[in-house]
């Protein structure tokens, strides 16, 4: 039922971290940062839902992990004398995914959430063996489908693939039931009093029924920003959580900086849509871009970066201690702003191309719409690294691949390697002087017309899914005129402003910009969103620790 969105099989030796048995040293050492209780046979120790999990060493007896639904249960684990219970949201706060019980009378050290953080920073052995099994747990729980939130939906409807990407890219388990598939759809249907016509739903938690919900009514309900206060002046606001801001995030918070992300989807940025990162240092053998943007997204947690997901709608910059105001009206206030709002895809200019976005039209390929297209033929549009990427990724799927540029040749913004791999692959196509021109179809893409813009011949394919990978704008229209951008929107820094211009921006200090500070004492911009910034990963990480630097000096001012 559940649809797997990380591989990771249950090997022996994963058993062994995923539930690892602390040797009597480790748990003395736990054991100073906790207290130890004794707990009633069939006594619940966490509910689903509850917030600022603590986690649970036991010494005797034997503890359990259920998932609740509705008046069912779902067995997880047990958890036997020496091992203990957490997961990933014991580093973020944020609500427990399921149940955890005393199956028998026993014995346990209870470590607060708060001296969980402390540990983890402060002792390397246990650290190593709490991190591995906190990030193992949740791979499986998202294997399994095992968490608090239930999707039914259909795979032929756009609603339900933006919702399957919103929880998969930020991580959380949720079983999926489809309509069009699931033998035990209708028991579903009928408990819930839900209709088909009300397809797709979330069921939170077992019991809140929401219909269609937007991505933030999901977040809401499963209360990803109710650990983090909004009120306190925080050393330093991340707006975006790409490979630059969670840069930021790790080095910020792990040099001792009260940290805040704001994000307004979800942690990894355009990163996180590549299906896999071949270049970035130190992964030889790739890394897909959720895989890296959800370990830097823990890395950033385990030093005691919070992250809430919100847009950043407005930014106040015309006094000490900066805002930014949020799309619910919050406003957050900070002695330290970087701004890594990066970019996002550029649309195709056909008039209906708006009705198929999620149904046929897509800018990311990863493993939920490889998916989606196996054994069909596809289009990708684009003549950058993106573009290339996900031909070739989605040419191990899908029957035949059209790669569709506007240019005669696979141009100079496309690695060398990528460009032999899409020479060597017998079923991707280049498709030169080529421009897609217009779409047709039902509920869902069903034809694609393209023209050579060479011969002016138009060929019209019966094809339902076409990736759109044709370069980004810059995410600032909502900085609201505080920062000086170029004549394409991007973010001007350090040397690159002119002293005209830093006038006119009415610079109140005798010190220039330093490297990467924007046209506002204490404001950087780190990434994709900076104007000059080489479009990598690496520069984006790079740029997001460079500005940290920075940030101390403005703070030490
Ligand atoms: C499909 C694809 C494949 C790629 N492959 C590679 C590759 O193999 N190697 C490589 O080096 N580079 C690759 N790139 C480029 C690389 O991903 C980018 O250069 C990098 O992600 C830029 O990082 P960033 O943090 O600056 O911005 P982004 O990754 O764009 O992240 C910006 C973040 O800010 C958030 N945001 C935007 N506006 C707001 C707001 N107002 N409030 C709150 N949050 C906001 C966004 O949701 C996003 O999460 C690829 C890009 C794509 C799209």
């Amino acid at each position: 039922m559940a649809e797997p969105n990380l591989s990771i099989p249950l090997t022996a030796s994963r058993i062994d971290q995923i539930f690892p048995t602390l040797t009597p040293a480790q748990i003395r050492r736990i054991a100073d940062h906790g207290r130890t209780r004794s707990v009633r046979s069939g006594e619940v120790l966490v509910e689903q839902g509850d917030k600022d999990i603590p986690i649970f060493v036991v010494v005797s007896g034997e503890l359990e992990t259920v998932r609740p639904f509705g008046a069912h249960e779902t067995p997880i684990t047990t958890v036997p004398p020496g091992q203990f219970t957490g997961e990933v949201n014991t580093l973020s706060g944020r609500r427990a995914l399921n149940r955890i019980r005393a199956r028998q009378p026993s014995e346990v050290i209870e470590v607060s959430r708060g001296n969980v953080l402390a540990l983890l920073q402060t002792d390397g052995e246990l650290s190593q063996i709490l991190m591995r099994a906190f990030i193992l747990r949740r791979a499986e729980l998202l294997v399994q489908g095992l968490g608090d939130v239930t999707l039914v939906g259909s795979n032929h409807s756009a609603a339900t693939l933006r919702i399957k990407e919103f929880l998969a890219h930020n991580g959380h388990p949720y079983g999926y039931v489809d309509l069009d598939r699931d033998p035990d759809v209708q028991t579903l249907l009928d408990q819930f009093h839900i209709s088909v016509s009300d397809i797709p739903v979330v069921i939170c938690r077992g019991d809140t029924v929401l219909h269609n919900p937007t991505n933030q009514e999901i977040a809401d309900c499963l209360g990803f920003n109710q650990a983090v206060d909004q009120e306190h002046v925080r050393d330093l606001v991340i707006v975006g959580a790409g490979p630059a801001g969670l840069a930021a995030a790790v080095y910020g918070a792990s040099e001792g900086l009260d940290v805040l992300i704001l994000e307004s989807y979800s942690p990894g940025g355009q990163a996180g849509s590549s299906s896999r990162i071949e270049n970035y240092l130190g992964f030889p053998s790739g890394i897909s871009g959720n895989n890296l943007a959800s370990r830097a997204y823990l890395q950033a947690q385990k030093f005691g970066a919070q992250m809430l997901l919100a847009k950043g709608t407005r930014l106040a910059c015309d006094r000490k201690p900066y805002v930014v105001e949020l799309g619910d009206g919050a406003r957050i206030p900070a002695l330290a702003i970087v701004i890594a709002t990066g970019a996002q895809y550029r649309r195709l200019a056909i008039e209906n191309l708006s009705r198929f976005e999620g149904a046929g039209v897509y800018y990311g390929a990863t493993f939920v719409e490889s998916q989606l297209c196996k054994d069909e033929d596809v289009i990708v549009v684009g003549g950058g690294n993106s573009a290339g990427q996900a031909a070739v990724f989605l040419a191990e799927n899908a029957k035949q691949v059209y790669l569709v540029i506007r240019s005669g040749s696979l141009p100079e913004t496309m690695s060398r390697y990528l460009i032999r791999r899409i020479e060597e692959t017998p079923n991707i196509t280049l498709l030169p002087r080529t421009e897609v021109v217009a779409l047709a179809g039902g509920d869902h893409l069903e034809r694609v017309t393209w023209r050579n813009n060479q011969t002016g011949k138009t060929e019209d394919r019966e094809i339902a899914h076409l990736f759109v990978m044709t370069g980004a704008v810059p995410n600032t229209a909502w900085l609201d005129g505080c920062l000086v951008l170029d004549a394409d929107g991007f973010i001007k820094t350090g040397p690159d402003l002119s002293a005209d211009e830093l006038s006119t921006a009415k610079w109140p200090i005798a010190r220039r910009p330093y490297l990467l500070e924007t046209s506002v004492p204490g404001i950087f911009a780190a990434g994709d969103v900076r104007s000059g910034n080489i479009k990598r990963v690496a520069s984006a990480v790079g740029e997001g620790s460079i500005a940290i630097s920075f940030v101390h000096q403005i703070l030490r001012e």
